[in-house]
């Protein structure tokens, strides 16, 4: 396993890290599974978040009866940064359900925009004697939007920052890693599999072959999936041209239409469930689409009927997305399956 220096934090992390999502839908026992077969791998970087459900009591719950080293791993977890009590109550909170004393990167998380920055550099500055106390080690952020993250860099505050990066959103590796470096700031990467869109993991993870100061973060939800991307890291063969033209290709046919699920477009005022409809499309791709109406989506699929065309949505989209024009379009795809017109 290689390791990565996560920029001013000098933490040393494994080149893929294991993400709390998905074990947020299995049982404690599957996800005790999934945490074992990671570390067993050589993973030593845990994300979580308090927002993740119960994803830090899994978390915890399989660390303590595996009997993990705790200084062999680097335990990552996030709060939302509204105060500094809301902030600090959140770790405690955390501490308690992962079964440790601290936390190795304590991330604000979204600070979306300017107001939640604002509030995360005070709520930072709170929190500086719990780092002296050595509550935490270190503090982080996570934020979307390629303009908006270089903005939050140059604070210097932060000592790492959580991105969406993936073959498809590539504007990061131009954009975004040319600040981090140079303000010495580690680079977590979500959403490597850019959120299910990207469905052959051997495309997505020799991405990040070619780039050795980034950690991504690999949410699981089996001990096989993780095997299977783990032969992939280690065999370490970066992409051949062949491989580089079919992530250019699939770049080309989803990029500018795919939406990253960060939902900061919601609410929107209508009741318009936006962030499903938007994402229906790729969903199909993977799972019988009646299957997924009968799912729920049925639902949101028809809540496009009350969208009266503002645009609110798209102003507050950090991708800049033509949210009226997909959402049409899942709509008409969403017709034709159903018959309904
Ligand atoms: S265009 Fe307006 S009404 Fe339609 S989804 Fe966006 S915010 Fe809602
Ligand atoms: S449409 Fe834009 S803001 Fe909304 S979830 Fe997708 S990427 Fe995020």
């Amino acid at each position: 396993m290689k390791y990565v220096t996560l920029g001013k934090s000098g933490l040393k992390v494994s080149q893929v890290g294991f993400g709390g999502i998905p074990i947020a839908s299995v049982s404690f026992e599957e996800a005790e599974r999934c945490i074992r077969t990671s570390l067993d791998l050589g993973i030593n970087f845990i994300d979580t978040a308090r927002a993740y459900k119960d994803s830090e009591e899994k978390i915890g719950r399989a660390l303590k009866n595996l009997k993990s080293e705790r200084e062999n791993l680097v335990i990552a977890t996030k709060a939302i940064p509204k105060s500094l009590p809301e902030v600090i109550h959140s770790l405690e909170e955390s501490l308690r359900r992962l079964h440790t004393d601290y936390i190795d990167l304590l991330q604000m998380h979204n600070a979306a925009d300017q107001a939640k920055l604002d509030r995360s550099l005070e709520i930072l500055e709170g929190l500086l004697p719990l780092k002296e106390e050595g509550k935490i080690r270190h503090i982080g952020v996570s934020v979307h939007g390629v303009e908006w993250a270089n903005r939050v860099i140059e604070t210097d505050a932060f000592e790492t920052i959580m991105i969406a990066m993936n073959f498809i959103v590539r504007e990061p590796v131009d954009v975004i890693l040319p600040v981090a470096r140079e303000h010495n700031t580690g680079v977590i990467v979500m959403k490597p599999m850019a959120g299910g869109e990207i469905t052959n993991p051997r495309l997505a993870f020799k991405f990040f072959l070619e780039m050795d100061d980034v950690a991504p973060i690999v949410g699981i939800k089996s001990p096989e999936e993780i095997r299977e991307i783990m032969k992939i890291i280690e065999d370490g063969t970066p992409p051949t041209k062949e491989e580089k033209e079919e992530m250019d290709r699939i770049r080309r046919e989803t990029g500018n239409v795919f939406c990253r699920r960060c939902g900061y477009c919601e609410p929107c005022p209508q009741g318009v469930d936006i962030v499903s409809i938007n994402v229906f499309p790729s969903i199909i791709k993977r799972y019988p689409p009646l299957y997924m109406l009968q799912q729920g989506m049925d639902k949101s699929l028809k809540s496009y009927e009350k969208c009266i065309k503002c645009g609110e949505c798209e102003e507050k989209c950090p991708y800049r997305l033509h949210i009226r024009e997909m959402m049409e379009k899942s709509y008409r795809t969403y017709l034709e399956i159903t018959g309904a017109r």
